[in-house]
């Protein structure tokens, strides 16, 4: 009989609102098990968070195991490891799949787990698949085989050009970890029915190490760079860090817009992480993504590549975001933008 719990996802909240990359993981995972013919099974760790559990089941779960605890009230990397592992050795087979969010804390949990298991692990995947795969392993005779049904872990490589189909058929669970928004959620259906169950875990001592004494909020994390509609994003080209005021002069064009940053820009402290777009940024695909002084970078291109109009003002002819912006406006970014501005102002009334 298969597995019942075959596909998991470890859910992700934090101070009790459950984040976005919760719900696209279970649309993934529903993917993947609906081609298994087998559940979708969500691990749910907090404090005072049991509440949550159905909101999962909404979102696509099938089960929801739950370890309520005030040892996990704070993320804290060793109590979560211990807790996922907690549930993966009460269910007693492992899952085939495991699927996290390449979050801040799917980035430092994931690995954790897979050394303990001592499994394989793919990082920022953009796409999951199931398929078959003959190992003919001259190397290692003892992993040949032809492997049924085993996850395809998809993500972009060599500076984004291919897309590399990741396998590790040898044992369970095949770990991964998912973009933010590029995996699609599934629409919340209330009427769906779950399994909810708590389970408890023994903390170790070794478990403990780290306390948290207390969490503030970067109030900048509240950008929205991966929902928003318009996104006006600088570059190292804008010269210094007031240059932001241009950028944030056209976004105040559009009523939903956000203020990108490319690393570099970041990297220069003009503005904070929140803001910044790209491979260890964030993904997005606004309607409309302008880019004043940034060269396009491939660690830019890939986190705005799927933005479906791009508009890009760059002084040097040659520079690559020319290449694929939609519109490419060649000229100085002080000059360009507030003509850019009157011009954009009428779009924006009619749509934006
Ligand atoms: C592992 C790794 C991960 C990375 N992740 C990211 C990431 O997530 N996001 C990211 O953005 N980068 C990332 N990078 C960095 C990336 O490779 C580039 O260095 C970075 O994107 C360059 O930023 P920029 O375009 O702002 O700066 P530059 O490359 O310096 O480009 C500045 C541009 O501004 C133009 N310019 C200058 N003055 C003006 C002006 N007055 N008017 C108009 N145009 C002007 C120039 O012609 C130039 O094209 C990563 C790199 C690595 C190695």
């Amino acid at each position: 009989m298969p597995n019942p719990h075959n596909v998991a996802v470890v859910a992700e909240q934090f101070h009790g609102s459950l984040q976005q990359i919760t719900s696209e993981l279970i649309g993934a995972a529903r993917f993947l098990s609906e081609k298994l013919g087998t559940g979708v099974s969500c691990f749910l760790l907090g404090h005072e968070i049991t509440q949550l559990a159905e909101r999962l089941v909404h979102q696509g779960a099938d089960e929801v195991i739950v370890i309520d605890a005030p040892q996990l009230k704070e993320y804290a990397t060793l109590t979560y490891r211990r807790a996922v592992i907690g549930i993966l050795e009460h269910l007693g087979t492992p899952p085939q799949i495991v699927l996290m969010g390449s979050t801040t804390i799917g980035r430092d949990l994931a690995p954790r787990i897979a050394a303990y298991l001592e499994t394989g692990l793919t990082a920022d995947c953009t796409e999951f698949d199931i398929g078959d795969y003959e190992h003919k392993g001259k190397a290692d005779p003892s992993k040949t085989g032809n492997f049924k049904n085993i996850l395809y872990a998809i993500r972009p490589s060599f500076g984004e050009s291919l897309k590399a189909r990741i396998l590790g058929p040898w044992k369970n669970p095949q770990m991964a970890t998912a973009r933010i928004g590029v995996v699609q959620a599934l629409p919340l259906d209330t009427s769906r029915k779950g399994k909810i169950y708590n389970i408890s875990v023994n903390f170790k001592q070794e478990d403990l190490r780290i306390k948290v004494l207390k969490t503030v909020r970067d109030v900048s994390v509240s950008v929205n760079l991966t929902e928003a509609k318009v996104i006006v994003s600088g570059g190292y080209g804008l010269g210094e860090p007031e240059g932001f005021e241009v950028v944030r002069d056209l976004a105040s064009v559009f009523k939903n817009s956000v203020v990108g940053a490319s690393r570099r820009a970041v990297d220069s402290n003009w503005i904070g992480y929140a803001h910044q777009v790209g491979q260890t940024g964030k993904t997005v695909r606004p309607d409309i993504y302008i880019a004043l002084g940034i060269s396009g970078a491939i660690q830019h291109r890939v986190g705005m590549a799927n933005s479906k109009l791009i508009i890009a003002v760059n002084k040097d002819a040659d520079a690559p975001i020319l290449k694929f912006a939609h519109y490419g406006i060649v000229g100085d970014l002080y000059q360009v933008a507030p003509l850019l501005k009157k011009a954009l102002i009428k779009m924006a009334k009619q749509k934006y």
